[in-house]
């Protein structure tokens, strides 16, 4: 595609949040007579769906510990479900399945769930939570679980399909996704904080304003931005905490066992709900019934055709190496430091067999190929979503983000008409204010 000398808006990543935003903003502005997806171009330096979006396992919930989330989520799945067959979206609901450390704090979210009318079932006690599983799944085993929250809503959908029909909306309205180009810094105007060009290796592109969605490289554009590398947060107590990284990485673990995803049907024949366990019953390998940890951990799955199999993943861990000398690249799959091991497939199969009886003896059919990636994440954890250098607006999801569909149309509407009430809770001013989410007792450093 021939590179225009100017255009309106410029967005920055083919993922999830990018493509959402062009498709949102192109449909606003033809809407409101203000123009069109002609004044959109999309750049990326690989190709659509080439970042986190396209090897996300791709759950879709609302279970958050934190009611700005919910809110959020609430709002994303109503985007998902406006039209499942283009986002390759599968409606079957999700369940948080909790030990009595977190059973309170999921009874919260329950609560909030029922207020903003998003439909969830609530189960507790140790009993009845083990009745409720096993009038789904016949062989449920799993220990040290209090209550269950099932989500009606949600559910998953196939990551690079799903990106797919979000570029086919935007670029039906006319928007350009012009791939294997590479931002590599911005032009400013005189005496004006303002960005008025986006340097690439093809040149420069001026423009008007920009959208960031850069997913994992976030930390790479917020250093080309010239934002600060550090931060300060006010804590709860009023003290702050100065010299903060505004950024740092996770190592996502996840996998797929390779058994017919039939195998995984309800009692009634039906395609089952996500699943998320946390437990801290002490977990032990299937294959030879050594301790593997007896501290709490989680994992998550369901049976997914995509993947060829049983899908999930269980904890990330955190990325010792400074931002900086992080190797982003090459990303996912194809990168030699940020794939999943034995230990990671020893540690999954057990949790599955420890869940349910089916997945006993079964750790000889896991997929032996490249698995996981990383996620760039904000010094809370939780998204920013804001304007910088005035004509700037950043969409750093820390890791959240494939869910997180309905942000593109927030996004799109400030663009156009002032700011989204759900899209405050999430300002970089938050930390120097205070304002802070709330934290949950979840191994998960996302709920
Ligand atoms: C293994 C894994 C599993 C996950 N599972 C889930 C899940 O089940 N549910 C969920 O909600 N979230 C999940 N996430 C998180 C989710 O995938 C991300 O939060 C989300 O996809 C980020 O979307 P994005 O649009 O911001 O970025 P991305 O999808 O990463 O897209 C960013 C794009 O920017 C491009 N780019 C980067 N730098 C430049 C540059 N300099 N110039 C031009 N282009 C550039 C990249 O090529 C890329 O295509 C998972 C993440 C991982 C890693």
């Amino acid at each position: 595609m021939a590179l225009p000398n100017h255009v309106k808006t410029i967005i920055i990543g083919a993922g999830i949040h990018g493509l959402s935003t062009a498709w949102h903003l192109a449909a606003k502005l033809e809407a409101q007579g203000k123009g069109g997806g002609q004044d959109i171009l999309v750049i990326d330096k690989a190709g659509i769906a080439a970042g986190a979006s396209g090897i996300a396992c791709g759950v879709v919930r609302n279970n958050y510990y934190q009611p700005a989330m919910r809110e959020l989520m609430a709002q994303c799945v109503e985007v998902w479900e406006s039209d499942p067959e283009a986002f390759h979206y599968h409606p079957v609901g999700y369940m948080q399945i909790s030990p009595e450390s977190m059973r309170a704090n999921v009874a919260e979210i329950f609560e909030q769930q029922q207020a903003i009318g998003y439909g969830s079932v609530f189960v507790e006690g140790e009993a009845e939570s083990t009745a409720y599983m096993k009038g789904m799944f016949d062989d449920w085993q799993a220990r040290g679980i209090t209550s269950v929250l099932h989500e009606k809503k949600g559910g998953y959908a196939n990551n690079t399909a799903s990106m797919y029909g979000l570029a086919g909306k935007a670029e039906a309205l006319g928007v350009r996704i012009a791939t294997g180009i590479k931002v590599t810094g911005f032009k400013t105007g005189h005496n004006s904080a303002a960005v008025t060009g986006v340097e690439t290796d093809r040149g420069v592109i001026d423009c008007d304003q920009v959208v960031v969605a850069v997913g994992p490289w976030a930390s790479t554009l917020w250093n080309l931005l010239e934002l600060p590398k550090t931060v300060s947060i006010k804590g709860q107590d009023g003290t702050l905490h100065e010299n903060i990284p505004m950024w740092r990485y996770w190592a996502l673990e996840e996998g797929t066992l390779g058994v017919d995803p039939d195998l995984q049907k309800t009692n009634d024949g039906k395609m089952p709900p996500v699943i998320h366990v946390d437990t801290d019953a002490p977990l032990y390998s299937d294959v030879d019934g050594s301790l593997i940890t007896d501290k709490m951990w989680g994992i998550y799955y369901k049976p997914d055709f995509n993947f060829g199999g049983i899908q999930g993943g269980a904890m990330p861990y955190e990325v010792k190496t400074p931002v900086d000398q992080v190797a982003i690249d090459p990303y996912g799959p194809d990168s030699p430091d940020f794939i999943v091991d034995d230990n990671f497939a020893h540690m999954w199969c057990s949790a599955l067999a420890f869940c349910q009886k089916r997945f006993e003896g079964q750790i000889g059919k896991y997929k032996k190929e490249p698995s996981g990636g990383l996620g760039c994440f904000t010094p809370d954890s939780f998204p920013v979503f804001d304007r910088f250098r005035e004509n700037v607006t950043v969409i750093a999801d820390s890791n959240h983000g494939y869910k997180m569909i309905g942000v593109g149309k927030l996004i799109a509407e400030e663009l156009l008409n002032g700011e989204s009430e759900l899209l405050k809770p999430f300002r970089f001013s938050r930390y120097a204010e205070g304002k802070l989410h709330p934290v949950s007792n979840s191994p998960f450093p996302w709920s």
